[in-house]
């Protein structure tokens, strides 16, 4: 049997996920990642994909929490609004606002990773 990547290569191993022959270098790629170039090449693309939603996620809770810290700012403003609620809406925006941009900016870290692993992992056939 020969590689399932590299037709001309003798196989030595299987891929533990999708059962395919690898060849040597595939196997060192294998122990190293825990899938051969293939599997983890669509598995880098799925994990793409939930960055894609996950970036549309915090975008939509930086926005939400924006539209209710300006609310929230010119109700403090006007003066009329109850204690209570001026506690809980500081610690709600003093939480929801740094965490909707750290999971930002985490995120779009993330797909640049996945982005440059696909560009740089190209699998010849
Ligand atoms: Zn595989
Ligand atoms: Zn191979």
């Amino acid at each position: 049997m020969s590689c399932f990547i590299h037709k001309d290569i003798e196989s030595k191993s299987k891929c533990p996920i999708c059962q395919n022959e690898l060849c040597e270098s595939c196997e060192k790629f294998c122990d190293e990642y825990g899938a051969c170039p293939n599997c983890l090449n669509s598995q880098v693309v799925s994990m793409l994909e939930n960055t894609n939603r996950g970036i549309i996620y915090s975008i939509f809770s930086l926005i939400c929490s924006g539209l209710f810290l300006i609310l929230y700012l010119v109700d403090l403003l006007r003066g009329t609004m109850q204690k209570n609620f001026i506690i809980i809406g500081a610690i709600l925006v003093s939480i929801i606002l740094p965490v909707s941009i750290i999971l930002l900016v985490h995120t779009i870290k993330k797909k640049k990773e996945y982005k440059s692993f696909l560009n740089e992992n190209k699998i010849e056939k």
